[in-house]
């Protein structure tokens, strides 16, 4: 077992970073082994699992209470750690992962467009081969690191299909701004990305030609399976808020919390982190045992998007007012569980592929419990 981390050091959010701060914050959580869970030892990681990771993002979420410091790690893990782990060359791993697992480089992935986000076969973004490399023409929208990353995987349709490309910030015809930053987990920093004419050598393709779309499917359902692993330890410091409010405030002679009409929204409110917990073990577990989580991270990314989002409503519908201040971390969590319901796919793409999964291949059937 991995000992847990001493997050004491990261600071608690306290309002939107400077991007000077938020890149200061993933070097201190790099420093003390956060990129390197459920990666092998030989390749710079823990040797550890996935339980493990689970832990340790899930006590950063609480020390940290920052979405968007979760939201930065997690793309820079499944959009470029774990892409490279699978598909990259032994000379890929070797120039890239050393320095994005100890946080000298910052990652991500780059699939949606100005023109399409959900339906990622729409992209528009091109890679032509030139000479020994390619030429990339396009342009990335609402990317997570961006402006901040170092290099990212990035996605174009190459002879039609979908493949994938590491990318610098760097390279001559690639700019990384800030257009189309969000206001959602701000703790993070989003931004765009615009390729004209950007040429880069043969050796940064990654994995197979016309394999992004594969690619993508699989980053995709390792962080539908564990971004909200920090976000429900934000969840469990806002549901201790929340009961400590309704024992403090008192309205008609008694605690606030004597009302049901608000002791079972935190009833709710227990249920649903309590839920997303389980639902995280259940991804862990499978991942550890070498099983697929197409299913199970779909149904844990839309339950835990729509569980926080709801949560966050009733932590700021508990404190009234005060929830709504100025400043107040309960109502900036409403916009970032907004953010929540759409990045790594929208709740409603969740729907379109758990509803996917039940009616093709093994089409689903009754499934009786073992005695
Ligand atoms: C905080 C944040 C971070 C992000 N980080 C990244 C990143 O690092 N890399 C990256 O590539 N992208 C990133 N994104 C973009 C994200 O992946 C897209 O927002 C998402 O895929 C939805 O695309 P869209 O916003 O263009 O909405 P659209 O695809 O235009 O959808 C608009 C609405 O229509 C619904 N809809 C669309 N198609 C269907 C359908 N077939 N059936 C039912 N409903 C449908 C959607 O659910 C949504 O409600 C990020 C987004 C956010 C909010």
């Amino acid at each position: 077992m991995t000992k847990t981390p001493d997050f004491s050091g990261i600071p608690t959010y306290s309002g939107p970073p400077k991007e000077a701060e938020i890149q200061s914050r993933l070097r201190a959580v790099a420093e003390l082994g956060v990129f390197r869970h459920a990666l092998p030892q030989h390749l710079g990681g823990l040797g550890d699992n996935f339980a493990e990771l689970v832990k340790t993002h899930r006590n950063l979420g609480l020390a940290s209470r920052d979405p968007g410091l979760m939201l930065a790690i997690n793309a820079h893990l499944w959009g470029s750690v774990f892409p490279i782990l699978l598909y990259g060359s032994e000379a890929q791993k070797e120039k890239f992962l050393p320095q994005l697992l100890s946080g000298q480089w910052l990652g991500g992935h780059a699939i949606t467009e100005p023109s399409c986000g959900s339906d990622v076969q729409a992209m528009t973004t091109v890679a032509s081969p030139l000479g020994e490399g390619y030429v990339l023409n396009g342009e990335k929208r609402y990317i997570s690191n961006v402006p901040l990353a170092d290099w990212l995987v990035i996605y174009a349709k190459l002879e039609g299909k979908i493949s994938a490309f590491l990318v610098s910030r760097d390279d001559e015809g690639c700019q990384f701004s800030h257009e189309g930053a969000l206001a959602a987990c701000r703790g993070s920093a989003t931004g765009s990305v615009s390729l004209k004419d950007c040429r880069i050598d043969a050796d940064r393709l990654l994995g197979k030609v016309g394999a992004g779309a594969q690619m993508i499917q699989k980053a995709l359902e390792y962080e539908r399976a564990f971004v909200f692993a920090g976000i429900a330890g934000i969840m469990d410091w806002q549901l201790a808020e929340v009961v400590r409010y309704s024992r403090e405030r008192r309205s008609g002679g008694v605690h606030l919390g004597k009302h049901q009409a608000i002791s079972h929204r935190i009833s709710d409110m227990k249920l649903r982190l309590d839920t997303i917990d389980l639902w995280l073990g259940e991804c862990a577990r499978l991942c550890d045992a070498g099983q697929r989580i197409t299913l199970a991270s779909a149904q844990t990314k839309l339950y835990a998007a729509e569980a926080f989002l709801q949560s966050s409503l009733d932590a700021v519908q508990i404190m009234g007012a005060a929830g709504l201040e100025s400043g107040s971390l309960m109502a900036e969590l409403v916009q970032d569980a907004m953010g929540g319901r759409l990045f790594s796919g929208s709740s409603e793409v969740q729907k379109n592929l758990i509803a996917a999964l039940l009616g093709t291949g093994d089409a689903y059937r009754p499934n009786p419990q073992a005695n």
